[in-house]
């Protein structure tokens, strides 16, 4: 525990710097809190992908606003790629926090694998489900210590399983000391891309049956953006994927596509059928997908 002070304190530091909303910030006290509370090893994680299910979920995050969350419903079977898009404000974030058990529903009812969030012990949810928040800081620290936060009984031999995995291992060759290389914001500076990569690593060491991406909105070069689209499609064979997603190459390869829109699902389908029946997923298609599309040049550090 007394490793994980400073790593903590150095994240508070970078979360502030890249101007963290506020729930990150209580995302990150209440995983320092929970790494007390997870020495003891978790139970009864279940294993395989774990399906998620949303039933007409209504959720404010203060009594004095207005309600996020409007009877959201979608089912989401085991394993698979489900993305989720929508204008900004729409409420994809927090369909994560809920999963998370970050915040609890005012009405309806989340469950992960059958079970409702408020009868999972919290340690055993948490330790089901690798979350990567958009644009995930880096840590102080070297790349190693960057993958093992989380996971401090990681082997080598894991570890090199998801390096690759993650599509990070030419970046470990590229690197002066390999995964002893101080990364981070006074350290080697990772683009974009890896960083978004050594978030889902770090996520993915932790060995989760669902994994929660909030994508990125930074621009990738088109080298990365494959590199993330390939590694979410082979991941998704063993674990639940859902994704927050603002880019057509990983809107595309999805199983199913969420539309949401102020607080409610809009549709539920593929790219190809919700480009036929859908305006709003037409006009993100056009706007923020296209928006976002790859650039020829490397996406700068
Ligand atoms: P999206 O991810 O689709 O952009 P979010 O789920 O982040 O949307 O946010 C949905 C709405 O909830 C927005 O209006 C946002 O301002 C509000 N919101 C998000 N997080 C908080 C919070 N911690 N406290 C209060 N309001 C919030
Ligand atoms: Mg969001």
């Amino acid at each position: 525990l007394f490793y994980l002070i400073e790593p903590i304190s150095e994240l508070m530091e970078a979360a502030t710097q890249y101007q963290v909303g506020s729930a990150a910030i209580a995302r990150i006290q209440e995983a320092e809190r929970l790494e007390t509370e997870t020495l003891t090893a978790p139970s009864g994680t279940g294993s395989g992908p774990a399906a998620v299910v949303f039933e007409d979920v209504t959720f404010h995050y203060r009594d004095d606003l207005p309600p996020v969350h409007q009877g959201v419903s979608f089912t989401v079977p085991g394993a698979g790629t489900t993305a989720f898009v929508g204008p900004s404000g729409a409420g994809k974030t927090t369909v994560f926090g809920l999963i998370e058990r970050f915040y609890e529903a005012t009405g309806g009812r989340v469950l992960v694998d059958g079970k409702d969030v408020r009868d999972w012990p919290l340690a055993d949810l948490r330790a089901s489900i690798g979350y990567v928040e958009q644009d995930a800081p880096v840590l102080a620290g070297t790349l190693r210590e960057n993958l093992v936060f989380g996971a401090p009984d990681a082997d080598d031999e894991q570890i090199t399983q998801v390096l690759v995995r993650a599509r990070l291992d030419a970046l470990v060759e590229r690197l002066p000391d390999g995964l002893e290389t101080v990364v981070g914001h006074r350290g080697s500076k990772l683009s974009g891309g890896e960083r978004q990569r050594v978030a889902i690593a770090r996520a993915l060491l932790r060995r989760p049956r669902l994994l929660l991406l909030d994508e990125a909105t930074s621009q990738l070069d088109a080298v990365n953006e494959m590199a993330l689209r390939d590694m979410v499609a082979e991941v998704s064979r063993e674990v639940t994927v859902l994704v927050v997603a603002h880019r057509l190459s990983t809107v595309t390869l999805a199983d199913r596509i969420v539309v949401m829109d102020a607080g409610k699902v809009r549709a539920v389908g593929s790219h190809h059928e919700l480009m036929a029946a859908d305006p709003l997923y037409g006009e993100l298609a056009a706007t923020q997908f296209l928006a976002s599309a790859p650039r020829a040049s490397s996406d700068a550090p």
